[in-house]
């Protein structure tokens, strides 16, 4: 070898190091994980769907009798964990991937129905960061649970129609063009369209009437009952293959239900874990991590404190020798949109998962900004296994920002980093990313299960 291939790095895309005759396993991979998608709109059902395939493959509660050592934990039904139980005992630390499965969307308001102009309305609330007029004018459903007076729990899914937010046509909106996208669309104003047909009674508000027919019709609900319902308006198309040569995939909520796949898929397809390995599928991320189902709740907590209670160990222990990757999307390198970027630093569609040792905003603010030897670690690791893999920063500096679970993972005394899959259009109803690196950051998740590093190779009480 010469200086130049000693010395430089030279980045070479997941494409051009990835045998041919992997892609049908590629293929089969974000087949099912597409199916996942479509299933999972919402926490909710994601927790559904987690539990669904861990208890198929013999994973149960904690609180059964289980001999086989495979375990789930789920809050609410809006949280899960998955826990494997390794060869070595808890007291060697965790082998941790954590990701989220909320996703930002529009939730309906308290009392949302209301009858204006000759239509049935519904006042909305949106959750987590959007672009609003990406959300105008695009074919959204209703769904979610209802809990009725009498405690029963109804499901909702308005999946055989479509409901909407409008917009203006382009020949009356010269006003709209001038305003700042700030005040061109206003939160208060994002008012989706739910009937237009009046009831046969007679009164007021006859269409507000027929819509809360049909709910109760179908549901059993009252306007009393949107007291205890949590519903919300999700993209109502189905993940596709997206590009002509199909290398990528669009879908909703990508963010973070790509990482949170590809976590529970490693959890269940890992072939001999020594350490006891965990995934956790949080909810809130979007909004901070907040509530009893977000990652700053003490409930993966109280689990984990039980397991090593039950190996005569402390979780402040097993927490110090534990090892976890902070599962969350990254910004994929956009050329349309070059300038918010630097391109030598900036993750880019099918190089595999981008590794960010900061993210946060201006100097790295509400970061934890893992170590050099946590990222030597976490190399050493992806490299031995084979991952292709990236580094990355969220967009040039002072640009704007973001964060992840990796804070709240590090104040438990936990090594962390964050990797996650890039995305174009983050956020927005459709996100875009490439199959190759839903792949590595399956295989990245299953070279840390599958971690035999012994723990004396890494003091961590330097
Ligand atoms: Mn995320
Ligand atoms: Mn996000």
């Amino acid at each position: 070898m010469n200086k130049r291939e000693i010395l430089l790095r030279k980045p070479q895309s997941a494409y051009e190091r990835t045998d041919d005759g992997l892609w049908p396993q590629i293929e089969a991979f974000c087949e099912a994980y597409k199916a996942f998608l479509d299933t999972g709109r919402t926490e909710r059902e994601c927790v559904d769907e987690a539990v669904r395939q861990a208890s198929a493959l013999g994973y149960r509660p904690p609180c059964r009798e289980n001999q086989n050592g495979l375990l789930y934990a789920a809050r609410h039904g809006k949280a899960v964990m998955l826990v494997r139980k390794g060869t070595r005992p808890i007291s060697d630390g965790l082998r941790i991937v954590a990701a989220h499965i909320d996703a930002p969307r529009i939730d309906l308001k308290p009392y949302p129905l209301y009858e204006k102009d000759g239509f049935a309305m519904l006042k909305t609330h949106y959750y987590g960061g959007i672009k609003k007029y990406q959300w105008l004018a695009t074919p959204l459903t209703l769904t979610g649970v209802v809990i009725l007076a009498d405690g029963r729990k109804v499901p909702v899914d308005t999946g055989d129609t479509v409901l909407f937010i409008s917009d203006i046509l382009p020949h009356l909106g010269a006003e709209q063009g001038k305003k700042p996208l700030s005040e061109a669309f206003l939160g208060e104003n994002m008012n989706v369209t739910a009937g237009t047909r009046p009831d046969a009674e007679t009164g007021d508000d006859r269409i507000k009437l027929a819509v809360l027919s049909c709910l109760h019709d179908r549901y059993g609900m009252t306007e009393h009952d949107f007291q205890s319902a949590e519903l919300c308006l999700v993209p109502a198309f189905k993940t596709r293959d997206a590009g002509l040569d199909k290398s990528m995939i669009a879908g909703y909520g990508h963010d973070d239900r790509v990482c949170s796949y590809a976590a529970m898929r490693a959890l269940f397809d890992a072939k001999e874990t020594e350490y006891t390995c965990v995934c956790i599928l949080a909810d809130k991320e979007e909004i901070g991590s907040e509530g009893i189902t977000g990652m700053k709740s003490k409930f993966v907590d109280s689990v984990l404190e039980d397991l090593c209670a039950g190996q005569d160990t402390t979780l402040r222990d097993c927490y110090a020798k534990s090892f976890c990757l902070s599962g969350d999307v990254c910004n994929a390198f956009d050329p349309n949109f070059a300038d918010v970027s630097d391109p030598k630093n900036n993750a880019r569609l099918g190089f595999g998962p981008g590794v960010f040792k900061a993210t946060g905003i201006k100097g790295k603010s509400g970061s934890s900004d893992a170590s050099a030897e946590t990222m030597a670690r976490l190399r050493s690791l992806l490299d031995k296994a084979g991952i292709v893999w990236q580094m990355g920063e969220l967009g040039k500096v002072d640009q704007g920002g973001g964060g992840t679970v990796a804070k709240f993972i590090a104040e438990r005394n936990i090594e962390v980093v964050d990797i996650g899959v890039p995305v174009l259009n983050m956020h927005a109803p459709m996100e875009i990313v490439a199959k190759i690196d839903c792949w590595y950051m399956y295989k990245a998740c299953l070279a840390l299960f599958e971690d035999r590093q012994t723990p004396s190779a890494v003091p961590n009480t330097e």
